[in-house]
């Protein structure tokens, strides 16, 4: 393979493709393929919600980040073919060819074959995701006059986040947040009701003890309804029942919002390489997938054994990854030898509710608005390129970072 000439095609552009390109830069003949036109930085996608950052902030589009070098492509991948090397996408009828390919098409929402989930649950991964709630939530208020009694109020405004790992306590607490201060602009009576429905026996499990006191301090102080121990059984357009200790409970609901795990996608199910039992690719310490040395795989898709555990389906080890991918593409195209990378969790941020968070940082975990102000600041700093960090630090120190209120329908600024 000559160096230049080598055709990259990267499937996917999120955390693990778009670093991956933009490390890469102009040393091959790069081919960026997605389903959607912009990146997300996902792990503000409960701000967007919250209207604490706008939409430019977080989802900047593909042409704005990469140079005019990489080929960009808006499609679906339907197909892989690794002894063709060829891909195949839904709105054209030709394959394209590769010399290199990297996998990072990331993972789907795991409704676990829960009864109504894909149908009715609102998965968030998404901005369309995160549109669709929010105008979920502005509906259900617009629909609940103020002289309502407030125990009718409550089961009209009653939302369900299911799984209360980071993203469920991050999402209910912006929820629970967003709607008191609702509550008190449209002068509604008493309170809506948010609960979070986790099957195992506590919040964030994958976090350490320090972090998870802060999360279940905020959980109490937005009002969230915490139920550990307990099953959702089905979900429908109004209703959800949950299970806990054998006694099944159905409640209205005005939304429920499924953040209960992540799988691989049905293109990675049809691949052929040696997986997990959860259908990870298996991938050498180099990121290649091991039968096809002119592939590699990161990010949520891939499993790569040598990280600290749980970095495992994070932003983090995707970003990681990117560099190391692109470093050992260069190097298989030029003949060199490829490098190998141990990974190490950077510290860990939440969003909790619209004004505050919780880090950690050096092995100290510290809350409050200040942590609400350091994550903004940590964040930007992992915004893709120099130019939209500067950008989006600009509009988030001169604008603020202030929550947009669930204003009734029409008059939504
Ligand atoms: C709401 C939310 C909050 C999160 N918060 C954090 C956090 O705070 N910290 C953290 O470390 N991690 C966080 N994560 C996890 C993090 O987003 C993922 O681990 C990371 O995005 C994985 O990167 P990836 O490149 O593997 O996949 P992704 O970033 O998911 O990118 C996959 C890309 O592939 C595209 N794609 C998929 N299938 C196809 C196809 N067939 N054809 C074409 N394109 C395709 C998708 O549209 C997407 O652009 C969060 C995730 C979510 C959903």
């Amino acid at each position: 393979m000559e160096n230049k000439l080598a055709r990259v095609v990267i499937l996917g552009g999120g955390f693990g493709g778009v670093f991956t390109a933009l490390d890469l830069g102009r040393t091959c003949t790069v081919t960026l393929i997605s389903e959607a036109d912009h990146f997300l930085f996902t792990p503000m996608l409960y701000e967007y919600l919250s209207g604490e950052v706008e939409e430019w902030h977080i989802a900047p589009a593909y042409k704005e980040l990469l140079d005019e070098s990489v080929n960009l492509i808006s499609d679906e991948v339907t197909e892989v073919d690794l002894e063709a090397q060829t891909v195949k996408l839904k709105r054209r009828s030709e394959s394209l060819p590769y010399d290199v390919l990297v996998l990072a098409v990331g993972g789907v929402t795991n409704f676990a074959g829960v009864a109504g989930a894909a149908e009715h649950a609102i998965p968030f991964r998404k901005i369309a995701h995160a549109q669709e709630l929010r105008q979920r939530m502005v509906a259900a208020l617009d629909r609940v006059p103020p002289d309502l009694a407030p125990q009718d109020t409550q089961r009209a405004l009653t939302f369900a986040v299911v799984g209360a790992g980071a993203s469920g306590v991050e999402l209910s607490t912006k929820m629970a947040d967003l709607l008191r201060d609702a509550f008190k602009r449209r002068a509604l009576r008493g309170e809506a009701r948010v609960l979070v429905i986790e099957m195992g026996d506590k919040v964030v499990p994958g976090m350490g003890g320090d972090i998870r006191e802060f999360v279940e301090e905020a959980l109490r102080e937005s009002h969230v309804e915490v139920h550990t121990l307990t099953r959702v059984v089905c979900v429908t357009e109004k209703t959800l029942v949950f299970e806990h200790n054998g006694v099944q409970t159905e409640i209205d609901t005005a939304a429920v919002v499924w953040a209960g795990g992540v799988r691989v996608s049905p293109l990675v199910e049809s691949l052929k390489v040696e997986k997990t039992n959860r259908g990870l690719i298996l991938v050498n310490p180099t990121l290649q997938v091991p039968s096809h040395k002119n592939v590699f795989a990161l990010g949520d898709i891939a499993f790569y054994k040598d990280a600290t555990p749980t970095l495992a389906g994070t932003a983090q080890l995707a970003l990681q990854q990117a560099g190391l991918a692109a470093r050992n593409i260069k190097a298989l195209v030029s003949g060199d030898e490829l490098q190998t990378k141990h990974f190490e969790e950077l510290g860990e941020a939440v969003s909790l509710g619209t004004e505050r968070a919780a880090v950690l940082a050096g092995g100290k975990a510290f809350g409050g608005p200040l942590a609400r102000q350091a994550r903004f600041a940590l964040y930007t700093a992992r915004l893709p390129t120099w130019h939209h960090r500067l950008r989006v630090g600009a509009s988030w120190f001169f604008d603020g970072t202030a929550p947009r209120p669930l204003l009734p329908l029409g008059i939504q600024r």
